[in-house]
């Protein structure tokens, strides 16, 4: 398999035993490649050029592993819903670290590979219809300019998995930066060994942070940077409309990119306590509650780190919850300028938060879509909608549109930064059902065609209206998780 330009160099796998379980991924009865993602493989510097299908199938089955791989299962633990819980990779393996020609380094990860010792009672197997889903949604996310893991390939296993209903199993290669979780900081920390939370912690900001090595408090270091990424990956979440719908601490990654697309989806409709988990049944992860709860992860983040960051546990817990309590102001005021965004807002007016606020409230009111209301002052509504001939709305876009004259700025440029913040395109969740349906029985044609829609989601193309209006029917919209 040396033609594909593999390049392992499998560090996580050198750190202590306590960090994994040394596992190859369990062989399936008749592996057949359903979705190849080339562009991700060509940036990775992989080259399947002369691979065929059958070959491809038995690679990303697991069933075939590359040269260099050095595949494990990796421990961690999480808050699961508020509770902890030991976990792991009960049903994924890491099957090495691939290092791009640029000298960056990939997680490359099999999902749905067969059981481990963290499987606790599951089958250690995935279906194809969420594994699809998975593929679909993260790499519209990666094309939404969303930090998010990627997805390089699904191969159906030809063996079924048990859920509810009989399904077709399939295997998900995942593509991270790494899959350090704040679940895995927690997992460590909860062993009480020093030496391993130095051995994870030096490992980390090697591998995720290595300006901040020289730092005179690295431990602080650590935490003001994840405070920062993950504070901008919620905004852009919020930005599109995304719910995560399993916010757990083991679905959050130390690198910053969105992980785990179980119970994810769009909101349509705007409505900030929207949930779409058929398990979450108290909103904890709805729409609006995003940002508290990534605070509320940081702080069990920011928990293990204690003991690095002093070693005066009281002064360490001060300069800790010091640094978690800077949360809200930072994310309101980069939520302010990302709204500002959308609306092609330069400079500051005192007003700005409340012609934002007063649009929202609106559109909750008038149950207004949230993509295609962006659509609709950018001029790029998919069809007219007399819900924008509403009169509190029409007042409310005499009011920006005078406020875009106070911008000091071309309207060009307002409408550029309204374009590069807007997307006219999301996944929407009828769209994403009626493709996994086809998939299902195997019609890949309206899974294709929407990867290929979702691909350029911020500029008008040839058929996308078909996927820009939102679904007719009333019937609320269900997700699953571990499904
Ligand atoms: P998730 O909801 O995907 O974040 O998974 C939470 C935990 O459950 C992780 O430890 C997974 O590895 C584990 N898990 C989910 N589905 C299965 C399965 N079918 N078999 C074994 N473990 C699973
Ligand atoms: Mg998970």
């Amino acid at each position: 398999m040396n033609k594909i330009n593999w390049n392992f160099s499998n560090t996580y796998f050198n750190l202590s035993e306590s960090f994994r379980e040394n596992i190859k991924p369990v062989p399936v009865k008749k592996p057949e490649l359903v979705l190849f993602n080339s562009k991700l493989a060509s940036s990775l510097n992989l080259d399947f050029s002369k691979i065929s299908n059958k070959e491809l199938s038995n690679i990303f089955s697991g069933n075939l592993l590359p040269e260099g791989s050095n595949s494990i299962a990796q421990a961690y633990a999480g808050h699961q819903f508020g509770h902890f819980t030991m976990l792991g990779d009960g049903r994924a393996v890491l099957i090495g670290e691939h290092v791009s020609k640029s000298n960056k380094r990939y997680d490359i990860q099999f999902k749905g590979s067969g059981k481990t010792a963290f499987s606790r009672n599951g089958d250690g197997r995935a279906a194809l219809g969420p594994m699809l889903r998975e593929y679909i949604i993260s790499e519209a996310m990666n094309s939404l300019k969303i930090p998010t893991t990627r997805s390089l390939a699904v191969v159906k296993t030809g063996e079924d998995v048990i859920r509810e209903n009989i399904l077709q199993g399939a295997v998900l290669t995942r593509v991270a930066s790494s899959h350090i979780r704040v679940g895995t900081f927690q997992y460590i920390s909860a062993r009480k060994n020093i030496n391993e939370l130095k051995t994870l912690f030096d490992y980390t900001v090697d591998r995720h942070f290595p300006k901040i090595k020289d730092s005179k408090n690295p431990a602080i270091e650590l935490l003001n940077s994840l405070i920062e990424k993950q504070c901008d990956l919620v905004i852009n979440w919020m930005r599109v409309g995304f719910i995560h719908g399993v916010m757990n601490t083991d679905n959050m990654t130390i690198s910053g990119e969105t992980i785990d697309y179980g119970p994810c989806a769009f909101m349509d409709t705007y409505d900030p306590k929207t949930v779409f988990s058929s398990i979450d049944q108290m909103g904890r992860y709805a729409y609006c509650n995003q940002p508290i709860i990534t605070k509320w992860n940081l702080a069990r983040f920011a928990e293990c780190l204690i003991p690095l960051i002093d070693n005066d546990q009281n002064k360490a817990i001060q300069i800790a919850t010091e640094k978690i309590d800077s949360f809200e102001k930072k994310y309101e005021e980069k939520w302010i300028s990302m709204m500002k965004e959308k609306l092609g807002l330069f400079g500051f007016e005192n007003q700005d938060k409340f012609l934002i606020l007063d649009l929202l409230t609106w559109m909750h009111e008038k149950k207004g879509d949230y993509t295609n209301t962006f659509c609709h002052l950018m001029k790029l509504e998919p069809e007219k909608d007399k819900i924008f001939k509403d009169k509190n709305f029409l007042n409310w876009k005499t009011r920006w549109k005078k406020r875009l004259l106070k911008n000091n700025n071309s309207f060009e440029n307002s409408l550029k930064l309204m374009r590069d913040n807007n997307p006219l395109v999301i996944p929407r969740n009828h769209k994403v059902e009626e493709v996994l349906e086809a998939a299902e029985q195997n019609d890949l044609r309206p899974i294709n065609k929407i990867l290929e829609i979702l691909d350029k989601p911020y500029s008008k193309h040839k058929d996308i209206i078909n996927y820009q209006t939102p679904s007719m029917t009333k019937e609320k919209y269900r997700t699953f998780c571990g499904t």
